[in-house]
């Protein structure tokens, strides 16, 4: 008689994916624990959902692929289910994930792909937000936290290069502008490209969350991994995101893409914020002149989709990308110009939103 061990049951649960999603509830970290005594077999699960079919329809999947396993006398799995935070609350971090010690609000901001400008747009929107606190003579403590673990290019936009140091086991983020800064980037070598596969972006992010000490912060900008899936629901299972920003082109083939990432959030109860459009036109100085390259329309048309706010429409400006290269975001080196202050807008109108 075959003997079933704690192994096994997990690599039997490893068939069952979170409903929507092609990742297994394994590898995301919902299996709690699993107790195996003599053939008695207890697992819990532990889920952030809104969904009543969920629970029940992840129990039924796992007791079918419990089926095959032989040597099991009896099966109890229990699913624990946590509400995620409510959309437009002005709580401080929603009940139910794990709350990051100091962190009051955390915005997560994804894209549907790469390339969009995301990361761009996360350190202007962090250096926007602080900006906008401290005119409202607000508490200003903001974070960065560069989930972007495929192209971690938060450090170089912020100028932060240091690695971070260790106290009391937990890691001390770096610092510039007034703006603290964590990125995968800084803790591994330029030099040795990472492969990351699904479950270890998982394990990154929920170790962002718990083992650094960010100290008082009042809104933590997270950057999220370009996609529309896996990683973003990972995150949004690790910490309680209050709102997600959309960062996408105009272009259509761009702005199809962030409408379906967008989509996942509603999947996992994260309040979608709105849409940003980035790059969406060339402006001649001289005469005034919008040139829209990548076409028009795509940001608004993805936010009325979505039913969302339209943010803004951040312009191809040369001083962005310079300021990225060089490590200071625009909205520090040139507050004045028109895409510093586009940037301000969409950060008030978020401080609203949240
Ligand atoms: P993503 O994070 O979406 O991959 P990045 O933020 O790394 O994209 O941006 C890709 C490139 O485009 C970078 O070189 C960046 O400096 C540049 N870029 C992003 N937004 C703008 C903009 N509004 N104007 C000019 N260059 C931009």
């Amino acid at each position: 008689m075959s003997i079933v061990t704690k192994e096994t049951i997990l690599e039997a649960l490893k068939q069952v994916n979170y409903p929507g999603f092609s990742r297994d509830i394994v590898s995301f970290g919902l299996v709690k624990s699993v107790r195996v005594e003599d053939g008695d077999v207890k697992i819990a699960i532990s889920i952030s959902t809104n969904n009543e079919a969920v629970p029940e329809q992840l129990r039924n999947e796992a007791e079918l692929a419990l089926k095959e396993v032989p040597g099991i006398k009896s099966l109890e799995i229990g699913v624990a289910v946590q509400a995620p935070p409510k959309a437009n609350s002005t709580n401080t971090q929603g009940t139910g994930r794990q709350k990051i010690d100091g962190v009051k609000k955390i915005i997560a901001v994804s894209s549907g792909k790469g390339g969009v400008g995301k990361s761009t747009f996360s350190t202007n929107l962090a250096m926007a937000l602080h900006h906008e606190l401290v005119e409202l003579g607000q508490s200003a403590n903001v974070g960065i936290m560069d989930c972007d673990v495929y192209g971690p290019s938060i450090p170089l936009m912020m100028g932060v290069s240091e690695r971070p140091s260790f106290a009391n086991d937990k890691i001390i983020p770096q610092e510039n502008f007034g703006i603290k800064v964590m990125s995968m980037g800084l803790l591994v070598d330029d030099s040795s490209p990472v492969i990351w596969r699904g479950p270890m972006v998982t394990n990154v992010i929920a170790q962002f969350a718990q083992n650094v000490d960010w100290g008082d912060i009042d809104i933590l900008v997270t950057d999220l991994p370009p996609g529309t899936g896996d990683a973003q629901l990972a995150l949004c299972q690790n910490m309680p995101v209050n709102g997600a920003v959309v960062v996408t082109t105009p272009q259509a083939a761009a702005s199809n893409v962030a409408r379906r990432g967008a989509m996942m959030f509603e999947k996992v109860n994260v309040p979608l914020l709105g849409v940003a459009e980035n790059m969406s036109y060339l402006l001649n100085e001289q005469t005034g002149e919008k040139q829209y390259i990548f076409g028009q329309g795509g940001g608004e048309s993805t936010a009325k989709a979505l039913e969302t706010e339209f943010l803004g429409a951040i312009p191809l400006d040369q001083e962005v990308r310079e300021g990225g290269d060089r490590g200071i975001p625009v909205v520090l080196s040139n507050p004045e110009s028109s895409t510093s202050k586009e940037f301000r807008k969409i950060a008030a109108k978020l401080l609203n939103l949240i």
